[in-house]
């Protein structure tokens, strides 16, 4: 028998270990799978002190997350290798995947789960307070910057309808929207109707303290003190070593991009690839991801059930035959 067709190293390959990837890694396990996670070891929250809006685990850190998820899955039997996934492809007898060191492994499924980048805003200031004094989800980050005067420095249309949120979060609000062009007069009306303050004027530096925002300083030389900043990045999902598989892919609304298209179990349109978390739907928290990460895991688990029925039937078969 040629090596190729041997019966793969792995049950699943999970590649990266955060959120969505570990939550996979872990029913597979507990599901007395062979499970490898190949993880690069950089989160998208990486660069927050604290989560939030997440149960059970209420302000804990983004690296306790991953440190704890990784001692549980591995309570099961998972292993794990720290790397980078250069390349995932189809192979005689399962798929192949080869790290940038070279190491390759097979395995009978696999499961993406390796987030996005968020493109940030060109801006002096600004990248340095990502995750600190410049936030991307009131959801996440809003509690801690309640009432205080939040600015919402616009980058798409979509930054029209973050505004309107983080209005929830403090009565001080304002747009800075140069970015976007004139605001419709219809829409600038409505946010004016409810407090939240339209700066036209270009934002060319955001100012702070250390780590936190104090204001922004705009073309006109004009500073305008503000605590925190929201803005949207471009979310880019780390799927680049997947495209020579051919997965579907679909324009994702808001003008976010193009993303792998999966069904409600996590399924891609290959039959041994499934995916979860931010790499198919950048709007998901870390919940969300966990959660999602949990049905690709119980998915894989039981499409495998099934193959291998399926070939125990037909060795059966054979041996009747025989
Ligand atoms: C600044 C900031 C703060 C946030 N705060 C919160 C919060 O408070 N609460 C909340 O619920 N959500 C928060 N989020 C959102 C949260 O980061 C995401 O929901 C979550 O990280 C998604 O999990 P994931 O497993 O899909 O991806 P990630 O957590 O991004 O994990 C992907 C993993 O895959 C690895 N990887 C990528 N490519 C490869 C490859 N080719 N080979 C091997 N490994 C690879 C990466 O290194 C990474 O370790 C925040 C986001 C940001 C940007």
């Amino acid at each position: 028998m040629k090596a190729e067709q041997r019966e793969p190293e792995w049950d699943a390959i999970v590649v990266g270990g955060s959120a969505a990837g570990l939550s996979a890694a872990l029913m597979l396990g507990r599901a007395r799978r062979r499970v490898l996670v190949v993880d690069a070891g950089s989160p998208r929250n990486r660069f927050a002190a604290h989560m939030h809006g997440v149960l059970g685990q209420e302000g804990v850190s983004p690296t306790a997350l991953v440190e704890t998820g990784r001692r549980e899955a591995a309570g099961y039997g998972v292993q794990f290798v720290d790397g980078t996934v250069r390349v995932a492809e189809d192979g005689v007898a399962g798929l192949r995947v080869t790290l940038e060191s070279g190491e390759t492994h097979a395995c009978r499924a696999l499961v993406v789960a390796t987030g996005i980048s968020d493109e940030l805003p060109e801006l002096p200031g600004l990248a340095e307070r990502w995750g600190t004094g410049v936030l991307h989800c009131p959801y996440c980050h809003g509690w801690e910057v309640r009432d205080r005067h939040l600015g919402v420095l616009a980058t798409s249309p979509a930054s029209l309808h973050q505004v309107q949120m983080v209005r929830q979060w403090s009565e001080r609000v304002t747009l800075f929207a140069a970015r976007i062009g004139e605001v419709d007069p219809q829409v600038s009306a409505r946010l004016r109707a409810r407090g939240v303050e339209i700066v036209n004027a270009e934002v060319v530096e955001v100012l702070g303290d250390g780590d936190q925002v104090t204001g922004v300083r705009t073309a006109d030389g004009a500073v305008v003190e503000v605590d925190a900043i929201f803005t949207m990045g471009t979310p880019h999902p780390h799927d680049v070593f997947v495209a020579g598989l051919g997965l579907d892919r679909a324009e994702l609304p808001f003008g976010a991009g193009s993303f792998l298209t999966v069904d409600q179990m996590g399924k891609t349109s290959h039959d041994r690839v499934w995916a979860a978390g931010n790499v198919v739907n950048p709007m998901a928290n870390v919940p969300m991801s966990i959660g999602a990460g949990a049905m690709a895991g119980s998915a894989v688990n039981g499409a495998l059930v099934e193959a291998d029925f399926a070939a125990a039937e037909a060795a059966q078969a054979l041996e009747v035959r025989a």
